[in-house]
């Protein structure tokens, strides 16, 4: 299938590792100039370049920290009128919520909600103006079915589901679509460094914990960041212009509402 998006630009935020990776390498594989962020220039450098050898695209790296007003800007300033936003950043620590005072949930919210809210906010106006727009944003499986450890993380994302539910109802008139894509488990350091911490908590073997999650998802394996990455693309895609204020669950099967 044509996704119909090549030549397009696009943002990736959140991108030298994972599922942010993923999303920047399925989008250049569709012929996407992609402009991608990460803290870790090295990782970012080394992603850059394996994005533009496997497609020969066009890759800029911005060593930017999208939590904070200056990373952003940089970002933007790399890539003004984005026709693609793919919104992400690293995900909050897990605990009790008794063990969290205002600075974390500050924190939370500058790392799962404002990071989201202001680059959308800064290129959804010439998206408008172009009758072109895509934003993805990157939230987890956590905000239809909210786990008891990650309170930060349920409470900051659910913030972000609010918000864009109302502007991409505003929005989709122009052609500038919003969805949400909710990753269940994924193979990636983020999945990994959860499970090492539940190695501590728990004093279970990493294998332990890995098979008993694995038998909680239908499909009875963890997702590949590259499937994640081609679902991106597709709600990137010319043919996504119906389909507006989507939360799409990608786990597996392992959410087990009718809806
Ligand atoms: P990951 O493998 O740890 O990768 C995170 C990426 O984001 C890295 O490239 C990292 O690079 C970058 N990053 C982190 N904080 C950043 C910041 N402040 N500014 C710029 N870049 C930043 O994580 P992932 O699994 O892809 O997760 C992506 C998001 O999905 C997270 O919010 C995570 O909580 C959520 N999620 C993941 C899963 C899963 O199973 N993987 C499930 C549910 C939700 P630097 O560290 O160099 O900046």
């Amino acid at each position: 299938m044509d996704l119909g998006i090549k030549g397009r630009k696009a943002i990736i935020c959140a991108a030298s590792k994972g599922l942010g990776k993923a999303c920047a390498m399925a989008l250049s594989r569709e012929g996407v100039d992609v402009v991608i962020a990460a803290r870790g220039a090295e990782a970012l450098e080394a992603t850059a370049k394996e994005i533009r050898n496997e497609t020969g695209g066009k890759v800029t790296a911005v060593v930017a920290d999208v939590t904070t007003r200056q990373g952003r800007a940089a970002l933007l300033n790399a890539c003004k009128e984005p026709d693609i936003l793919i919104t992400n950043a690293g995900g909050p620590p897990h605990g009790d919520f008794r063990e969290f005072d205002v600075d974390d949930w500050i924190k939370a919210l500058n790392t799962n909600m404002i990071p989201a809210i202001e680059p959308i906010k800064a290129t959804i106006d010439p998206m408008i103006a172009r009758k072109f727009g895509r934003i993805v944003n990157i939230t987890s499986r956590a905000v239809k079915e909210p786990g008891s450890n990650l309170p930060l993380s349920n409470g900051a994302r659910a913030g972000l589901t609010g918000f864009a539910s109302s502007v991409a109802r505003d929005v989709a008139e122009h052609n500038v679509i919003m969805n949400n894509l909710l990753p269940g488990s994924f193979e990636t350091d983020r999945l990994r460094s959860g499970i090492n911490e539940m190695v501590k908590k728990t004093g279970k073997s990493a294998e332990e914990l890995r098979k008993w999650g694995v038998s909680r998802i239908p499909a009875r394996r963890i997702g590949d960041p590259e499937e994640f990455g081609a679902m991106c693309a597709y709600l990137c895609s010319v043919h996504v212009g119906y389909m507006v204020a989507q939360n799409i669950m990608m786990d597996g099967g392992e959410y087990p509402g009718l809806l």
